[in-house]
């Protein structure tokens, strides 16, 4: 058998680019320098290739350069948004709406906040992962402050209707956070365009390395303020403290300025790819795709083989990396809760335990997808020959 690993996995994490590390290593070496350290030129080096990769990603989102403050990934973002503005505007209100897809780094931030007395309304969303902005528009109080919805969903790749939630916040003069973690290197971002306030992403969804990310957070029209999380040396205009990952977020802004680039192109070819490997899994009866077939990001395929356990089937496909909607496991008990995301769309358990997730990248082959679907449905046939064979 093919023993070469296919990586299909990449919602959780991308390899990083070589153009990418070939622009961080010299600050590795060389150009070591702390860029807090304004009275050197150890240090004015390293601080000016920090503001320009500022530059390059928020001209990417089209946002000005003090609007972006550089983290430790998606999941610092969203904790600092969350909480940040949460505490911020206590004085006006202390109700936060989201969705019940979210990443559990904006549910369990949430979840924070409500052991601190805030109220949290958790929208639901359709069979396909979508939220009703009526919805959103009905659940509004006085005391709403901030609305926080993902921009696409990591596990079933819908994307909200953000033009919509953007107008709904801003007709009620709340607050509009998204996690684009997902969506920054899929489409083009316009934060003004969409009335986006703060937005949380990633370096390493896109190619560029782990532990460093970003907050887009709205500078003027309106100015949005947040209580920073980290207390320090006042880094990030006072809101993060904390020496910076220099050559992270060398990286990141090289990162952000690949994909940029190439985004319309690779998406296209990024989507044929997912649309073929969907039709060839389609040939296996019994199947369902979740998400939404047009509001979906162009490399997620998400799909519930019926009967099939989907621990099991992975470890049929052992040197293939793909992700199950259940991988969480409960520690104590050896039982799996099985996903929120896939529960919100009105999954049952079993179909939630059926379903592995499909995510395609930037080095995602032909020959890929065709060893994949092959070994794919090899694996699903013989599962559910043996699970008849059980029954009887
Ligand atoms: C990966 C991911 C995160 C977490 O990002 P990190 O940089 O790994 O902390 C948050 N939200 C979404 C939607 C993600 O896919």
């Amino acid at each position: 058998m093919n023993s070469v690993p296919i990586y299909m996995d990449y919602h959780a994490t991308t390899p990083v680019d070589e153009r990418v590390l070939a622009a961080m290593i010299p600050f590795f070496g060389e150009h070591f320098g702390n860029a807090a350290s304004t009275q050197h030129r150890f240090g004015w080096i390293a601080k000016e290739a920090v503001e320009a990769a500022r530059t390059a990603i928020a001209s990417a989102i089209n946002a000005r350069h003090r609007e972006v403050i550089f983290t430790g990934g998606a999941t610092e973002s969203n904790n600092l948004a969350v909480k940040g503005i949460a505490k911020a505007y206590r004085g006006k209100g202390n109700h936060i709406i989201t969705t019940a897809i979210e990443h559990k780094c904006v549910l369990d931030s949430c979840a924070a906040l409500a052991h601190e007395g805030f109220r949290i309304t958790y929208l639901p969303v359709d069979a396909r992962g979508r939220v009703n902005p009526d919805d959103l528009k009905n659940a509004i109080t006085e005391n709403t402050t901030v609305v926080s919805v993902m921009f696409a969903n990591n596990e079933i790749g819908t994307l909200q209707p953000m033009k919509e939630i953007g107008i709904v916040c801003r007709d009620h003069g709340i607050i509009f956070h998204t996690d684009a973690t997902q969506a920054i290197d899929k489409q083009k971002i316009d934060v003004d365009d969409l009335n986006i306030h703060a937005m949380s992403f990633s370096s390493h969804k896109i190619y560029g390395p782990k532990g460093v990310g970003a907050l887009y957070l709205r500078g003027k029209n309106p100015k949005i303020n947040i209580v920073p999380q980290n207390d320090g040396g006042g880094q990030e205009f006072g809101l993060r403290s904390g020496t910076l990952n220099v050559p992270g977020i060398v990286g990141f802004g090289k990162a952000m300025q690949i994909a940029t680039e190439m985004m319309e192109e690779e998406m296209g070819r990024e989507k044929k790819l997912r649309d073929l490997l969907q039709e060839k899994l389609s040939l296996l009866g019994d199947i369902s795709v979740n998400g939404s077939p047009e509001h979906r990001i162009q490399n997620n395929l998400s799909v519930t083989f019926h009967a099939v356990h989907a621990e099991m089937l992975m470890n049929e496909l052992s040197d293939i990396a793909v992700s199950a909607g259940a991988a969480c496991h409960s520690e104590e008990t050896g039982n799996e809760r099985f996903s929120h995301v896939l529960k919100a769309i009105g999954l049952d358990s079993g179909a939630g335990k059926s379903t592995v997730r499909f995510s395609l990248g930037r080095f995602t082959t032909d020959a890929e997808i065709n060893i994949v679907a092959e070994r794919v449905i090899h694996a699903v046939e013989k599962l559910r020959t043996y699970s008849l064979e059980g029954a009887q």
